[in-house]
């Protein structure tokens, strides 16, 4: 039955708890914003791959934090949930504003000042959770 590997993702099978957490938390999502049921499949997969990643205790924050926090008419998306993961107490990652208006959290604008400088100004996105993203520590 469990016999739909894709090309690329040999997932191993859920252990009871994963299972258990993530049929609560399909419940939450869905109840929140319908999930459309030709896509539960997927989210699904998308969130087994995260909650492995990350772990339940952070995995169980961030989608909480979603709940709470999350405006829309659509569930969010992976990149979304994967935003409010929260760091990790070891100290390894880090969290950092990527947006697609600025670079670094400035944008350039367009006029120069009276001397002739390039100006800048902080990016309007820099508080958005849905702009940050954890970066590993090298
Ligand atoms: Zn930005």
């Amino acid at each position: 039955m469990e016999d739909n590997k894709g090309p690329t993702d040999e997932l191993k099978p859920e252990t009871g708890a994963e299972t258990d957490c993530l049929n609560a938390i399909m419940k939450r999502l869905d109840a929140q914003w319908h999930l459309d049921v030709s896509k539960m499949y997927d989210k699904r997969v998308e969130l087994l791959k995260l909650l492995r990643e990350v772990g339940p205790a952070r995995f169980n924050t961030a989608i909480d934090q979603t709940l709470t926090h999350h405006t829309g008419d659509f569930c969010p998306t992976i990149a979304q949930i994967r935003a409010r993961v929260p760091l990790q107490s070891g100290g390894k990652h880090y969290l950092r504003h990527r947006c697609p208006v600025c670079s670094n959290g400035w944008v350039y604008l367009e006029d120069l000042d009276s001397a002739g400088n390039q100006q800048v100004k902080r990016c309007p996105n820099l508080k958005d959770p849905a702009f940050m993203v954890e970066v590993p520590v090298a």
